[in-house]
């Protein structure tokens, strides 16, 4: 198996099986256990089967099962069903940048971009839009259907084509002329409302505008050289795409007062990592060495607490023993530095992993929801207020609990929780795990009116998922954060002076 990936008995067992069989353990609730009793006794061996059998009340009577198993399948089946042929924006990232890479060796090709949902940073992506720009369009068309990637052309024609690349997600390529081309991105990159909006204002100042340009009433096109030109000359600030929703970025750009969002660059530490200490797979040192090469002058280990059982969380002994190991790192790093933590769970009746005597000696503390996400929504309220009353709180971890395409947010009353945290000071994490991608853009805007701050983590278990904070800055951008919005945005000396200063009564 270790030299092939392959394992003839395993194969050999699986072809015994129905192949839907399989699709039926992505239903939440269901187990092999399960899907056994479904086989044996209603022969159900796909998830259209299953639908069909719990629409008939099949499931009522059958051991194991009950009416309320029915309706949680039901809505399983729901939720799969409208989450199908999605893709996380780090996988579509992934996919989306070795094409584009491609394309610009392209001797035909004079610019090419990601447009579309995945150039405004969008968390859940359906397919990649790409734009190019070219006097030779069939060329360019040619080129792209026959890149090594490409599983299946589903359309091609002289200025556009539709393929799917390996991974499984739809490519859409458009070409124009290079004149043609700032508009053609704007256009593309969307979203629909903002265009709508677009469109309107081109049209009060006595303009048309399109994707092949911004023409006069007498049929001239206004020419631009790119797409700063362009919102410049319907009289705004360049808008960038990541705002591009409709959501009060054309008035702002209007009236110039548009904010400098927060840059990778204006980062200047990292929270929440977790080391071999818990679930993660590198020392402390290590994930230190990768933070500091990485340009960051402070990090904050924060492993999961012993109510984490299966994910290894720390006894307070355990605790106690990586102090002195932070200590000592500290000791030997110039110019970098390890703030101590924990990932404390917030247990099911509110209260923290460790007495307060333990979570003193820490620098700061990190509060989540790991477990028992099913609660109702007055007590899962309650449970997250009254962990947020400890004194030593210092940020509420991923706040909705969400797991992007695969788990709800818990229910939970957000905005009493906004309330808490701006009356305490607690900072909400962006936790920039792309899997989580929470607080939710959506609720990051809210938050921020309250003047509550943020502080966006990887949530790293690895060297390689440090790389994620990218995607933590693309969800606060998404929200209008500048660098004053986000509390790892201060240098080391600020830090531990704002974590000293940070105890709530
Ligand atoms: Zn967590
Ligand atoms: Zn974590």
């Amino acid at each position: 198996m270790v030299t092939t990936g392959e394992l003839q008995y395993y194969r050999e067992l699986k072809a015994e099986l129905p192949p839907g069989i399989f699709d039926l353990l992505k239903i939440p609730g269901l187990g092999p256990k399960k899907v056994r009793v479904l086989y044996d006794a209603l022969g159900i061996e796909s998830i259209g089967e299953l639908e069909y059998a719990c629409k008939e009340n099949r499931l009522i009577n059958l051991p194991g099962f009950g009416k309320k198993t029915q309706d949680n399948i039901l809505k399983g089946i729901a939720h799969i069903r409208s989450h199908e042929g999605l893709f996380l924006i780090h996988e579509a990232e992934s996919m989306a940048l070795p094409l584009l890479k491609d394309l610009q060796h392209c001797p035909d090709i004079k610019e090419v971009s990601v447009a579309g949902s995945l150039r405004r940073r969008k968390e859940v992506i359906k397919d990649i839009d790409l734009l190019a720009s070219s006097i030779q369009e069939k060329k360019v068309m040619d080129y792209f259907v026959s890149l090594p990637q490409v599983t299946d052309i589903i359309g091609k024609g002289a200025t556009k084509a539709s393929i799917r690349i390996r991974g499984g997600i739809a490519v859409d390529m458009r070409v124009v002329s290079p004149e043609q081309y700032p508009y053609a991105l704007h256009h593309f990159t969307g979203s629909k409302e903002h265009n709508t909006k677009m469109r309107h204002i081109a049209k009060s100042m006595g303009f048309k505008m399109n994707e092949y340009g911004l023409f006069q009433e007498d049929g001239k096109l206004i020419s631009c050289k790119d797409e700063e030109e362009l919102f410049n000359r319907l009289g705004m600030a360049y808008i960038p795409p990541e705002l591009r929703e409709d959501m009060g970025e054309i008035e702002t750009a209007l009236e110039n007062r548009l904010p400098n969002l927060v840059e990778a660059e204006d980062l200047k530490g990292l929270f929440h990592f977790h080391s071999r200490y818990s679930d993660g797979s590198n020392s402390i040192r290590e994930l230190a060495e990768e933070v500091r090469r990485e340009g960051y002058s402070y990090m904050g280990i924060s492993d999961h607490s012993r109510s984490a059982y299966y994910a290894g969380g720390l006894k307070e002994e355990d605790i106690l023993r990586q102090i002195e190991e932070v200590d000592a790192l500290n000791h030997i790093f110039s110019n970098f530095y390890i703030f101590k933590g924990i990932e404390s769970d917030i247990l099911p009746d509110g209260s923290l992993d460790y007495e307060d005597v333990i979570l003193k000696l820490l620098d700061f503390v990190i509060i989540s929801v790991h477990s028992q996400f099913r609660m109702d929504r007055e007590s899962m309220t309650a449970r997250i207020i009254k962990a947020m009353d400890n004194p030593y709180v210092t940020i509420l971890g991923h706040p909705t609990g969400r797991l992007l395409l695969s788990r709800d947010e818990y229910e939970a009353d957000m905005e009493q929780i906004l309330e808490k945290a701006a009356e305490k000071g607690i900072i909400l994490e962006i936790n920039a795990n792309p899997h989580r991608l929470d607080l939710d853009w959506r609720w990051i805007k809210k938050a921020r009116e309250m003047d509550i701050r943020f502080m966006i983590n990887p949530d790293a278990h690895n060297l390689s998922q440090i790389a994620y904070t990218s995607f933590g800055i693309a969800m606060a951008r998404k929200d209008w954060c500048t660098r004053e919005d986000i509390v790892n945005c201060m240098d080391a000396d600020s830090m531990a002076e704002f974590l000293k200063n940070n105890l709530h009564n």
